[in-house]
């Protein structure tokens, strides 16, 4: 018997929405993961600038998993003042939990897709496993003849069973069928611009928020 592993999901959370809680509670369980750091992004290095603060992002996050002692919001990215790569907070977690401890970076089939955009992404490979949650009926084995030939020989190699994933520190890719939601941050700030409803989009205590303190309407 391994250890149960960490899970990682990064993310600009610009807001955070059921998207991410659900994609984390369905990872949560089915990788039988210990818990999840909710790590929101400092400055993104491949994405557009956030468009509310860090501090902002952060604060919701907070709010939105109060209520599952299983999620943990690690604000070691917004802390950073320099630009700060997914492999630089994977090392320094490395580091604090030692070599034996299985990590999972979680993320969504489209990102994986652009894994091998992210700074020194082969090294990610061998510093935690990744654990791609994919649609129903839209398999990475589907899709991933549209990634380079690089990340598509990573993930024939590399692509492992949920067990292998307490019983390896790091190295394995795992895929997880997990319903998406069809909402994104970006439907969020729209819809906020508009002035039209979010209820049921994301939590009641992260729209709130997003009213008193003014987010995403136009200046
Ligand atoms: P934006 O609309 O601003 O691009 P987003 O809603 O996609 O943002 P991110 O913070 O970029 O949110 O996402 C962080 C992670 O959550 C990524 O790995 C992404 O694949 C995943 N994710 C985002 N939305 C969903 C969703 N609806 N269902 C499952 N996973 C999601």
């Amino acid at each position: 018997m391994g250890q149960k592993p960490i899970g990682i999901l990064g993310g600009t959370f610009d807001p955070i929405h059921y998207g991410h809680l659900r994609l984390a509670e369905e990872m949560l369980e089915l990788a039988g993961l210990q818990h999840i750091r909710f790590i929101p992004t400092g400055n993104p290095p491949h994405r557009d600038t956030p468009k509310v603060s860090a501090a902002h992002r952060s604060a919701m996050v907070q709010l939105a998993i109060a209520d599952q002692p299983a999620f943990v919001l690690d604000e070691r990215e917004v802390r950073r003042t320099t630009k700060c790569y997914t492999v630089d907070t994977l090392r320094e977690l490395r580091t604090e939990m030692g070599e034996t401890q299985p990590l999972c970076l979680l993320m969504g089939g489209d990102a994986f897709l652009q894994l091998h955009t992210w700074h020194e992404w082969e090294q990610i490979l061998d510093l935690a496993h990744i654990v791609v949650g994919y649609r129903p009926g839209f398999t990475l084995e589907k899709r991933i003849h549209t990634a380079t030939k690089e990340l598509r020989q990573q993930y024939q190699q590399r692509l492992c069973t949920v067990d292998y994933l307490s019983q390896q520190a790091a190295g394995g890719i795992a895929e997880l069928a997990i319903p998406k939601l069809e909402i994104s941050a970006t439907l969020i700030r729209s819809r906020v611009a508009e002035k039209r409803t979010i209820r049921y989009l994301l939590p009641a205590s992260v729209a709130d928020y997003i009213y008193q303190h003014n987010l995403y309407t136009p200046c």
